[in-house]
């Protein structure tokens, strides 16, 4: 049977990328969108036209509401989510002393407590079916620490200790919760870097190149999948030997 999966933040980036990679592997894709919605209505198309099962939803997941209406539609479309992807994400770059407490707030808002929402909102009929995947984008910075996002580095190193704690309370029902921790990924995110800056990075990156989409994409996809189903409670760099 088709599993559904729900991606935060998929109108564009990383989130659009594995929208189109799901599809293209038989789920049935749920993409939420914030702002974009031309982009989520222009993917849904291109997903379609190459026979893919897709729909999109708004909703922004730091307001509790607004994703418990999303879940509604979701499971009247599509069914309610096998898979969630925790995706959406903001971020700033800025010295530590510069940042406001609503700043400070803003950032966990989206980047932390909208994955505390959607695990919360989503979990319990994966609990239900005894069947579940979470997949939480955390980032290479919520490892290491970046200096000059201090803000963004914290509230993605709490996506990691979500995750870690969340895999032990739900293993027994058959669920995992991974995170992936992305280097440095060409999307919209990177844009307020300059070229000076990307070259700088690029020589730190193993590989010698930024990732794309689609590297973070394939591991979300193997931590989905029935291979994966022993694997929990990781965090997965995708970040080319960075
Ligand atoms: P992006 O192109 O800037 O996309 C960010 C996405 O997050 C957009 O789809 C946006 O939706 C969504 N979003 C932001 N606030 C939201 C909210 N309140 N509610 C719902 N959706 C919201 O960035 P990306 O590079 O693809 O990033 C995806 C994830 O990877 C993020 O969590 C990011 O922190 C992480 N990451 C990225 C990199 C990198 O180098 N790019 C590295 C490490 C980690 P709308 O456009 O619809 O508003």
């Amino acid at each position: 049977m088709k599993k559904t999966v729900l991606i935060t933040g998929a109108a564009r980036g990383i989130g659009a990328s594995c929208a189109e990679l799901f599809a293209k592997n038989g789920y049935r894709v749920a993409i939420n969108y914030f702002q974009s919605k031309l982009k989520a209505q222009a993917l849904l198309e291109k997903i379609k036209q190459t026979g893919g099962c897709c729909e999109i939803f708004y909703a922004d997941i730091s307001n509790y509401d607004d994703v418990k209406k999303m879940h509604e539609e979701v499971e009247n479309k599509l069914g309610d989510p096998d898979i969630l992807i925790n995706n959406a994400g903001i971020s700033e770059q800025k010295l530590f002393t510069d940042i406001t407490l609503e700043e400070w707030d803003e950032m966990f808002s989206v980047n932390s407590k909208g994955v505390f929402i959607c695990c919360k909102e989503f979990l319990p009929s994966m609990i239900r079916k005894k069947q579940g995947r979470i997949i939480n984008i955390s980032s290479i910075w919520g490892v290491l620490g970046g200096s000059c996002e201090v803000h963004y580095s914290a509230s993605k190193a709490a996506v990691i200790g979500l995750s870690k704690a969340l895999a032990k309370e739900v293993a027994l029902s058959n669920i995992t919760v991974n995170c992936i921790a992305p280097g440095v990924i060409s999307t919209d995110m990177m844009k307020i870097h300059s070229k000076q800056t990307i070259k700088l990075l690029e020589q730190e990156i193993a590989c010698g190149r930024m990732g794309r989409p689609e590297d973070v994409a394939n591991a979300a996809l193997f931590l989905a999948s029935d291979e994966a189903s022993y694997i929990t409670g990781q965090v997965l760099n995708v970040d080319g030997g960075f």
